[in-house]
């Protein structure tokens, strides 16, 4: 099924995001942790690529066998910065065998690594260059990209970053997730102006609940979401505690995820991480809300 045939159908639901472990790292932990959100029954869930494109056999291998075993879409992201023509090339082709026909297609995070290296050599330089390749070698897949409430960072200002997310809604890209943020003000101005140019498709926030201190300097610093005062109280009252804090930060989610709820959002995707207890806290926080009345 495709992702936007869900944004169509349910009623207020919720998908999650697992990321695959390193080249070297533990494929069967991530593998449990994925079942253990899998077994709430979310919307759909994805797997994100990693930066550089390193895991994305992996990314591959976990959407391919949860879809398989759990029955609901699982949405694989593929990057493509750094891809040559031909190697993109097979990694689509990979998709379309395993029979994925979701998938959120990104330029990819720049390493350090890629900073150094020259950009002229790169055979793709945005997101929207992968979005048609994508449609043009399948045009019945499910494409979705990224977007930013609060401009991507190397954006010179929001009306540039717009500019540029319209052309990748016309290159074919079916739906959008956001980026994190952690007040509901900046996505409803945020949808308000990509409206207003003439960006129609389903734009799907994204919420991620911080579970421990660390994270949200982390988390900041790579995306430069703005932290609401409330917000901060809480991370200053209970960063430091990681018990606390998963507490706290499933709290503030779910009340920004019911805010959005209240405010005609139907659907939200969580940056769980990895995380069992995260999911299943805001599972069990919105369970009579959630997970109703399928057109
Ligand atoms: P683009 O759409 O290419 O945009 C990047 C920048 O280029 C923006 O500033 C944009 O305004 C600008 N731009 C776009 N087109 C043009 C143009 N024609 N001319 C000039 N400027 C232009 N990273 C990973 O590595 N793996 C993941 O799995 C992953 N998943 C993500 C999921 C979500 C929901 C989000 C929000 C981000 C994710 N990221 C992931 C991070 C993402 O790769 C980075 O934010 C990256 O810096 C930008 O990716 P993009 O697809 O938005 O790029």
């Amino acid at each position: 099924m495709k992702i936007t045939e869900i944004l169509e159908r349910r009623e207020y639901s919720v998908s999650f995001e697992v990321f695959p472990p390193k080249k070297d790292g533990n494929f069967d932990g991530v593998v449990r942790a994925t079942e253990q959100i899998a077994e709430l029954k979310p919307a759909y869930m994805s797997v994100t690529y990693g930066a550089g494109g390193g895991t994305g056999e992996y990314t591959m291998r976990i959407a391919d066998q949860t879809e398989k075993k759990y029955g609901f879409p699982v949405l694989a992201h593929l990057t493509c910065v750094s891809s040559t023509k031909e190697s993109l090339g097979e990694a689509i082709a990979e998709l379309r065998r395993r029979g994925i026909g979701n998938i959120l297609a990104l330029r990819g995070d720049l390493t350090p690594e890629l900073e150094r290296t020259d950009r002229s050599l790169w055979a793709y330089s945005h997101a929207t260059e992968l979005i048609a390749e994508l449609r043009s070698a399948d045009p019945g897949l499910c494409i979705g990209g990224a977007c930013y409430p609060e401009t991507h960072p190397e954006s010179p200002d929001q009306k540039e970053d717009i500019k540029h997310l319209k052309e990748k809604a016309d290159a074919g890209c079916d739906f959008f997730t956001t980026q994190m943020f952690f007040d509901n003000s900046l996505f409803y101005n945020f949808m308000y102006k990509i409206r207003e140019a003439g960006i129609t498709v389903p734009v799907v926030p994204g919420i991620m609940p911080i579970t421990n201190g660390n994270q949200v300097e982390r988390a900041v610093k790579l995306s430069g979401s703005f932290m609401p005062q409330r917000f901060k109280s809480l991370v200053d009252a209970f960063g430091s505690d990681p018990e606390a804090m998963t507490q706290a930060g499933i709290a503030y989610a779910t009340d920004q995820i019911i805010d959005l709820f209240a405010n005609g959002i139907r659907h939200v995707h969580v940056y769980s991480m990895n995380k069992p207890a995260v999911a299943a806290g805001i599972t069990g926080a919105l369970s009579s809300i959630i997970g109703k009345k399928v057109k």
